[in-house]
């Protein structure tokens, strides 16, 4: 894969990233105003709550793109992107272009999928 391309899938994946962030950023900011009102010395202990707060405030489903853009974001910078973690083959372009968070090739998928069903 050329940096032209990488780097086509790296907008993708920060797009996808930011439209979850938005979306849950807008039923947050209400909570947030309630702590605005707190000592200063406190707030670096509430910085970390609110990251908590707001990782618990995704869905399952969010948590686990989030994480998985993240994890191929990394892939990416380290030019391991396309590359299935489980059997180390490429990923096929269709499926990137599908899912490009996928850490899996179709065929480790298909195996992870039955394995959980
Ligand atoms: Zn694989």
């Amino acid at each position: 894969m050329n940096k032209k391309e990488r780097e086509r899938y790296r907008k993708r994946l920060l797009k996808k990233k930011e439209e979850i962030i938005d979306k849950i950023s807008e039923t947050y900011s209400e909570s947030k105003e309630v702590e605005s009102g707190i000592a200063q010395d406190v707030v670096d202990k509430a910085e970390s709550s609110y990251t908590k707060e707001f990782l618990l405030s995704l869905s399952d489903t969010e948590r686990e793109q989030l994480f998985l853009i993240d994890e191929a974001l990394k892939r990416i910078d380290k030019g391991e992107f396309a590359v299935c973690q489980m059997c180390q083959k490429n990923i096929g372009k269709k499926r990137l272009d599908a899912i490009p968070w996928t850490p899996y090739c179709i065929d480790c998928q298909e195996k992870e999928e039955e394995k959980s069903s």
